[in-house]
């Protein structure tokens, strides 16, 4: 599940590699990834990249000349590759794109399902399809957070991952801000003192920043995340056994002990079923 740290340190990575040479072939594409059709894959053929940019969790890459932006989201299972010439291909990509030179970009996608998005806009028709995300989560700062807080009552996990409220940040990263930030992922955004406010400003902060120079260094989910799927390992603050709760349609990780003031949280789905 690709988040702020992980977009962003591929961006670094393929930054450079990606203006090297013009595009010989886009394409081929899964027609489960390809989002758009005008204008065609066909039309970044002998362009030029100008590098790689980020905007929340989608990476961009816009062409030399202007003209085009091409759009990948990786979504919670895919994954996008630099390969160099005669790099080992993988079979059926979702999505290949390669360069005159040898190299190309792939993104590939675990399991049966093809969710990763791919598409080919303009620049003013791609700032219309990210119209809809917040600011980005990173070096926000406590003031405009607070901001963003109290626009809206909901529960800040909910709300971390909330990308129309805050860019950047999923499941994963969410649970390790709050529990730096020592905060519960039930409280309420409405219900923040400012000192709590600020907590959660520079965890995202110190959390993101953490994140990213470990993803740089090509470190795993196991060693990136110190309470994101551990179930009833010690907290790395307090040596609490790490709790889970289930909320919606997923997993919420957390500390009992540096979180919620001992207090366990409640499955909604079961509390649901048992009423
Ligand atoms: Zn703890």
């Amino acid at each position: 599940m690709p988040e702020f740290p992980e977009i962003e340190a591929l961006r670094r990575a393929l930054d450079d590699p990606v203006r090297a040479y013009p595009v010989e072939k886009a394409g081929p594409a899964h027609v489960a990834t390809l989002k758009t059709y005008d204008p065609p894959l066909k039309a970044l053929e002998g362009r030029r990249f100008a590098g790689a940019e980020r905007r929340g969790k989608n990476l961009l890459f816009p062409t030399e000349d202007g003209e085009l932006v091409l759009h990948v989201h990786l979504m919670s299972a895919g994954r996008l590759r630099y390969l160099r010439p005669n790099e080992k291909q993988p079979k059926s990509p979702a999505f290949k794109l390669s360069f005159l030179g040898g190299a190309a970009i792939v993104l590939t996608e675990g399991g049966p399902k093809k969710r990763a998005k791919v598409g080919v806009y303009t620049p003013a028709t791609i700032e219309e399809e990210l119209a809809h995300l917040g600011p980005e989560a990173y070096r926000l700062g406590a003031e405009r957070l607070g901001e963003i807080l109290t626009s809206d009552s909901r529960r800040l996990h909910a709300f971390l991952r909330d990308q129309r409220l805050l860019a950047g940040i999923g499941r994963a990263w969410a649970n390790e801000i709050l529990l730096t930030a020592k905060l519960s992922p039930y409280a309420l955004t409405t219900e923040l003192e400012p000192e709590e406010i600020e907590r959660l400003a520079d965890a995202i902060d110190s959390e993101l920043a953490r994140g990213l120079e470990l993803r740089e260094r090509g470190a795993s989910d196991k060693s990136a995340y110190r309470i994101h799927n551990r179930l009833g390992e010690p907290c790395p603050a307090c040596g609490t056994p790490i709790a889970r709760v289930d909320f919606d349609e997923h997993t919420i990780y957390y500390c009992p002990n540096c979180q919620t003031e001992g207090r366990i949280l409640k499955d909604r789905r079961l509390s649901r079923l048992l009423r």
